[in-house]
């Protein structure tokens, strides 16, 4: 895949980039590595300075990080500058609880004194994905640092100007050169990277076909990793729900990133009773919504990343139509426009057996599920292969409760859309992935867990 950045509102080729070189990559790999054996040994404070200052920067500069962000992959400039903005939470947050994450932790046992000691892994790889191509990186590469690893990234190669800007960043806020680097990579390159013993760890965000080749060649190294990968996460709406808070939730959680996000609520599965108020409120607010120029403020929904996205989502639309659904609004691509635009689409009636009904779809589109009652609605939330997050609407504690323990995935929001906060875990089960970001989970999973026994 060539490494390109193009403006998905224009088609317009903003910059294209060479791919490193082996003997670039190799200089790379070979600067994380020896970074590494000194790095390690900075004292926690002196990286939490470090952080600090990257997230000064970001938030310094959040207009021109999120105008690079928005020209990049389409996602509106408002969105952009809040991905900047949460990118520095998540590095103040790691700068001021890490210590406390790796502090040592005592245990008794038949010792005189026995504790675990966090220790770094070494060169971390971080393989991440366009949708947030600020957040994704700054979630993974700050908790990897504060733990004293070292951090190459491999971006997606459709944001490059991103991927150059965040390793400028790191060396702007005085992180150690070969701390943190960035390797303009096709991803064909990422299977030899992966077996390079200087290489501890991966972590990739993408799809689960990418996940799934990432961790095959790592389970053949024996190399730890970390999968966040797709989801099709149901919001459920029972009878007892506050119907216009959960239908103004509802769109903000489906067209969070132009549609385009991991944990955007994908399948809306509602109770009977209230699933004809429920519909005529999407319907409105879908039709509502402006899409446009992303860096107009008062645009809603901006282009998809790239042409592909446009043409696989137009596919499954037409595939579920084809299939018995019924289009509520927009369901088909704009023929009046240039760049990669799908309109606001809201599918119903889909038969358990369309392709769609457990797919991802990976933008703007709505899928509506009408259920009899919470069994059905659990049922129904189960039935995909995906176990990323999952929202309900419930005002009953004993539905709220039977949904927390019955739907399978790694999050359940009650009453609020699923959203990633540094505070919380983040990860899925399923092909949704496994293990966890963000929190004291995410810090936990590069480092050695180590057991030290005193007598
Ligand atoms: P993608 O094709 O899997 O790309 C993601 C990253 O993986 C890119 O850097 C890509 O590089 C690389 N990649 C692709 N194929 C690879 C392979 N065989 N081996 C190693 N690396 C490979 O994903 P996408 O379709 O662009 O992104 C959307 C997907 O990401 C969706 O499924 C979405 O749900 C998921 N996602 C998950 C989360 C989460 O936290 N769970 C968050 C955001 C997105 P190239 O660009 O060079 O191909």
């Amino acid at each position: 895949m060539a490494i390109a950045s193009i403006n998905p509102a224009t088609g317009e080729v903003l910059k294209r980039w060479d791919p490193l070189s082996p003997a670039q990559l190799e200089s790379k790999l070979a600067l994380a590595e020896a970074t590494f054996w000194h790095y390690r040994l900075a004292p926690i404070p002196q990286r939490a300075v470090a952080l600090q200052k990257v997230a000064a920067i970001l938030l310094a500069e959040k207009a021109t990080f999120g105008q690079m962000i928005t020209v990049e992959m389409g996602k509106t400039l408002k969105s952009a500058i809040a991905e900047v903005e949460k990118s520095a939470w998540v590095c103040r947050y790691y700068a001021e609880q890490a210590g406390e994450f790796l502090a040592d932790h005592e245990i008794s046992s038949d010792a005189s004194r026995s504790f675990v000691r966090y220790q770094p892994l070494g060169v971390i790889l971080a393989v991440m994905p366009w949708n947030f191509p600020f957040w994704q990186v700054f979630r993974c590469a700050a908790p990897a640092l504060m733990a004293g690893n070292t951090v190459l990234l491999k971006h997606a190669s459709n944001v490059p100007q991103s991927a150059l800007a965040i390793e400028e960043i790191f060396d702007r806020a005085g992180w150690p050169a070969g701390s943190f680097q960035t390797l303009l990579l096709g991803s064909e390159r990422v299977s030899d990277l992966v077996a390079d013993p200087r290489l501890k760890g991966a972590a990739l965000t993408g799809s689960e076909a990418a996940g799934s080749s990432l961790a095959a060649q790592a389970g053949k190294h024996l190399k730890k990793t970390v999968l966040e990968l797709g989801g099709s996460d149901p919001f459920i709406v029972l009878e007892s729900a506050d119907l216009p808070q959960a239908i103004a939730t509802a769109v903000t959680a489906r067209m969070i990133s132009n549609g385009q996000s991991c944990i955007a609520a994908k399948r809306f599965i509602v109770q009977e009773s209230v699933a004809e108020a429920f519909e005529q409120g999407l319907v409105a607010a879908f039709q509502a919504l402006k899409v446009g120029d992303p860096l107009d403020p008062e645009t809603d929904i901006g282009p998809l990343a790239t042409p592909a996205m446009l043409q696989e989502i137009s596919e499954q639309v037409k595939e579920a139509v084809a299939a018995g659904a019924t289009v509520l609004v927009g369901g088909s691509p704009y023929s009046d426009r240039p760049g990669y635009f799908y309109p606001p689409t809201i599918v119903s009636g889909i038969p358990a057996q369309a392709p769609i009904a457990t797919q991802e779809v990976f933008g703007p589109v709505a899928l509506l599920f009408r259920v009899p009652d919470l069994a059905a609605a659990i049922q129904l939330a189960n039935g995909t292969p995906f176990g990323l997050g999952a929202s309900a609407w419930t005002t009953q504690p004993n539905e709220q409760e039977q949904l927390i323990n019955e739907i399978a995935a790694g999050s359940v929001f009650i009453n609020g859309m699923v959203k990633s906060d540094p505070r919380l875990p983040f990860g899925g089960i399923k092909r949704s992935g496994y293990g966890r970001e963000l929190s004291r989970e995410g810090i936990l999973e590069f480092v050695n867990i180590k057991t030290i026994w005193v007598r």
